[in-house]
């Protein structure tokens, strides 16, 4: 049986606020449980570059608050082939780094599955997107905070929407997941939701928009980015076009989803998610996602996190149709 001595922490993929809190957890867990923590910079390219560096219980003070990540994260193209990850492989092995936690989306996890098993070095997941897509885990890091912020935003469209009775189709992210729409939709009480997973919403909303009570009302309209019934813009249009007497906008909601102090929901959970990789190293676990399902714990192969998406709740769908 090995004995882990030296864990090296990562964010990799899309940034979400709440991966500071995961890597601090680790880091404390990490040195409480005798074990010496470096945080590897930019995602899988610090690893390639060796940019990594020893971490101490002082060097994650006063992160807990803030968005993004202190470790900065990235894609890397050079991950996907073989001869960059033997050479991130040889830099781990040079500090005698034995084990990783990767915080990061299904892309990463990929790259963590092939690492590990190549390597054979331990590799823990923690599910770190705002898109909350990921298959096995209830939670993703990030998605709480983002929820939020949107529904800050969406409120304030909302006042001067219905100043001027105007129809505002507002996009959020979800680029395969139409999970930040449907909730931020219920969330914000919006007149429709289109997500990517639901088809033909083009014809209930035209329906929709066709009703009399309609046309002197304003409307707010989720879009999911990956909807599949054209742009955001596109689809506006088409409602301008049938409608000539309604006033149509657009705001796209972009990055500002992405950035801000995680909620205390996002801390917690992703303090809890930090502290769970170090134990599962510890009890030598190997690639496994920690998610959380039912507010517990539970490790998920990494193998099967890949495979598949996490599906929106056909109830939840219920319940945003039943409350226009
Ligand atoms: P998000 O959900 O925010 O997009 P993600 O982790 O899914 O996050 P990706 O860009 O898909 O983001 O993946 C992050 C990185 O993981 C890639 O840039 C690449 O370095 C690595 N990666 C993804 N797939 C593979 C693979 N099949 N083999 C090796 N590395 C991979």
């Amino acid at each position: 049986m090995r004995k882990i001595k030296k864990i090296g922490v990562l964010t990799s993929g899309g940034d979400a606020p709440g991966m500071n809190a995961a890597i601090r957890a680790v880091t404390r867990a990490g040195i409480s449980n005798g074990l010496e923590v470096y945080g590897i910079m930019r995602g899988y390219e610090g690893m390639i570059d060796a940019d990594i560096r020893r971490l101490l219980s002082g060097d994650v003070s006063g992160i807990l608050q803030k968005g993004g990540t202190i470790l900065k994260t990235a894609r890397s193209k050079r991950f996907r082939e073989y001869e960059f990850r033997q050479q991130a492989y040889e830099n781990l092995k040079a500090i005698g780094i034995d084990a990783l936690v990767v915080i990061g989306g299904d892309g990463s996890f990929k790259g963590a599955t092939e690492f590990s098993l190549e390597f054979d070095i331990p590799v823990v997941g923690l599910p770190g997107t705002i898109d909350n897509d990921m298959f096995g885990t209830n939670y993703t890091i990030g998605y709480d905070t983002c929820l939020n912020t949107v529904m800050e935003a969406v409120d304030k469209i909302r006042d001067t929407a219905s100043s001027h009775n105007r129809v505002f189709f507002i996009e959020v992210m979800g680029r395969e997941a139409g999970f930040v729409a449907l909730h931020g939709g219920i969330a914000c009480g919006a007149e429709a939701i289109l997500i990517p997973e639901v088809k033909g919403q083009l014809d209930s909303l035209m329906q929709l928009l066709s009703s009399p009570e309609r046309q002197n009302k304003s409307s707010i309209i989720l879009v999911a980015e990956g909807h599949t019934e054209g742009t955001t813009f596109e689809i506006a249009e088409k409602v301008r076009q049938t409608f000539p007497s309604l006033d149509v906008r657009v705001t796209i909601l972009g990055h500002i989803q992405r950035g801000g102090s995680p909620t205390a929901y996002d801390r917690v959970s992703a303090s809890r998610l930090g502290v769970a990789a170090v134990e599962a190293l510890l009890d030598d676990q190997k690639s496994i996602m920690i998610g959380i399902q039912s507010g517990e714990i539970v490790h998920v192969p990494l193998s099967k996190t890949v495979k598949q998406n996490r599906e929106v709740s056909q109830s939840l769908l219920d319940v945003a149709k039943r409350l226009v």
